[in-house]
Order: structure tokens, then C-alpha cells, then sequence
């Protein structure tokens, strides 16, 4: 007997849980994408933020349901303006590791008032980041819930 408390166990477990325990597929649009067709991919995809790879498929920005929508509301033919010119891009970009801890993903989406991040590895020859999981509020509600349930089980 550990002589912890309930919520001590839970605090320990909740420091414990990892971001590849809770990552989700990314969804991404080349930089040479319009943003109508980033648009329609946001849509078909069911997403709330795209991540923009270059043509090496190297992660070069992100684009949000409000960049879109600020795109769509200028005087500009959406289906001339290509989706690299209004994405948030790199180096302003934050984006984390499946082996880093999801508390800390959690801190860092309260802090930049962001939906998600993009989950990244080191591309072979270490020239970019290849995005291979995206990590958002939604994935960390669903974390918050199984704890919950493991606690009632
Ligand atoms: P929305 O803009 O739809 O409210 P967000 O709050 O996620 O969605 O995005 C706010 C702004 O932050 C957008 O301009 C978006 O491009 C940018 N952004 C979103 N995710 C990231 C990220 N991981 N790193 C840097 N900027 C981001």
C-alpha cells in the first residue's frame, strides 16, 4: 500500500498519459493548394485546422477555420489565391512529438489560444518535419473522459 491518495493517483496517471496515446490522423493540403480547395478539404475531412506541407512534404504552415474564412471575406477570387500566402507558417509554428505528455500540449493550447497541434518527426535527412499526428482539444476532452471512466471501472 502506497499510502497515496485517490487524487494523487490520478495526478500521477494524468502526467503519465502521452500524446501518441491520443493522436489523431492529419489531415494535409500541399502549399500550391488554392484556398477553395483547402476549403473543400477542410469540409470532406471534417477538420478544423489543416496543416500545409511543401513540396519535399515537409511541414511549412497552418491553416485555421478563420484564416479561411478572412481569406474568403476579401475582394480576391478564393480560387486564385493559393493557401501558402494566407497560412500562419514556419519558423511561428508550434508543434510537438508523440513522446511528449499531453498535460503539456494542453497547457500550450490555453496558452496560444489554439485548437491543435500538428504531432511531427525529424524528416530522414533532418531538412524538415514530416507531420504524422494532429493533437487537438477534441483529443484531449476524449483523454479527460477515459480517465474519468477508468476512475468509475
Ligand atoms: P481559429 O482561427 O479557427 O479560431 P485557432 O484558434 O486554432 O483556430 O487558430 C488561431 C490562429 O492561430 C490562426 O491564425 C491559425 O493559423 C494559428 N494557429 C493554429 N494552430 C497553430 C499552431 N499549431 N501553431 C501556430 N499557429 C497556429
Amino acid at each position: 500500500y502506497t499510502g497515496k491518495t485517490g487524487s494523487q493517483l490520478l495526478t500521477e496517471k494524468v502526467k503519465k498519459i502521452k500524446v501518441a496515446e491520443f493522436t489523431s490522423m492529419p489531415v494535409v493540403v500541399q502549399d500550391s493548394a488554392t484556398v477553395y480547395e483547402a476549403i473543400c478539404t477542410m469540409f470532406l475531412e471534417d477538420v478544423g485546422t489543416l496543416f500545409i506541407i511543401n513540396k519535399n512534404g515537409h511541414l511549412a504552415g497552418v491553416a485555421s477555420r478563420k484564416d479561411l474564412l478572412r481569406a474568403s471575406m476579401g475582394k480576391q477570387e478564393i480560387n486564385s489565391i493559393p493557401i501558402n500566402i494566407i497560412m500562419t507558417r514556419m519558423p511561428n509554428i508550434t508543434y510537438c512529438y508523440k513522446e511528449d505528455f499531453l498535460l503539456d500540449i494542453a497547457h500550450i493550447l490555453i496558452e496560444k489560444q489554439i485548437d491543435g497541434l500538428p504531432v511531427v518527426k525529424r524528416s530522414q535527412n533532418e531538412s524538415g518535419l514530416e507531420v504524422v499526428g494532429r493533437i487537438t482539444k477534441t483529443n484531449i476532452t476524449k483523454a479527460f473522459v477515459e480517465l474519468a471512466h477508468d476512475e468509475i471501472l
